[in-house]
């Protein structure tokens, strides 16, 4: 079972390639974003909460966020694999992560955080916001303050892995196709790895 997280801040790509990676791995894509949008698509309660957060570009509290991710990988038992897109965020999730895969006698294989600037990030949003339809995409403050929330809050979980042996960094920049190529090589390593185990 391999459980890697992609990682990187608002606008890096994370989404574009996730769905890349289920193609060619046939791993479960696990987004609490879109989750959240869905959840907020149906009006439910859920939704309506975390929408008050994603609204302000604020991070949905810990425990409502843990909740619903366990939820999807408990749905999930037979999956070979799961790609954790925007989860784990916060420290606290990162343990929770830790502790509901070590019930299933798994364990995080790997954190690829894509790096991209910052700049660059904004002007990729903006566009996004175009299709999207998203309203956290379209206001350039809301966009800082994601950026914000990802340096201050976030980015301790790279560093929660890295001492754990299991962070990489990925070169976010250039087209689709050579940041596809970069994480896959990674993982392939990773996967080769595995079954030599
Ligand atoms: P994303 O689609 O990953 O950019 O997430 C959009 C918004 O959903 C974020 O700005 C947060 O408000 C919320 N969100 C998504 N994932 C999480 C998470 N793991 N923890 C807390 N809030 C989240």
């Amino acid at each position: 079972m391999l459980n890697l997280i992609l990682f990187g801040p608002p606008g890096s790509g994370k989404g574009t390639q996730a769905a890349l990676l289920v193609d060619k791995y046939g791993f479960l894509h696990i987004s609490t974003g879109d989750l959240f949008r869905s959840e907020i698509g149906n009006q439910t309660d859920l939704g309506l909460l975390a929408q008050s957060y994603m609204a302000q570009g604020k991070l949905v509290p810990d425990t409502v966020t843990i909740d619903m991710l366990r939820k999807k990988v408990e749905a999930n038992p037979e999956v070979t694999g799961i790609i954790f897109d925007g989860f784990p965020r916060t420290i606290q999730q990162a343990q929770a992560l830790d502790a509901l895969l070590a019930e299933r006698s798994s364990e995080v294989t790997a954190l690829l955080a894509l790096t991209v600037d910052e700049d660059e990030i904004v002007q990729r949003i903006l566009n996004r916001a175009k299709t999207s339809g998203r309203s956290d995409d379209a206001d350039e403050g809301i966009i800082r303050d994601r950026i914000a929330v990802y340096e201050n809050t976030t980015t301790p979980v790279f560093d929660y892995y890295e001492e754990r042996g299991k962070s990489f960094r990925v070169k976010g920049m250039g087209s689709i196709d050579e940041i596809f190529a970069r994480l896959s090589a990674i993982i392939d390593h990773i996967h080769t790895a595995a079954q030599k185990l």
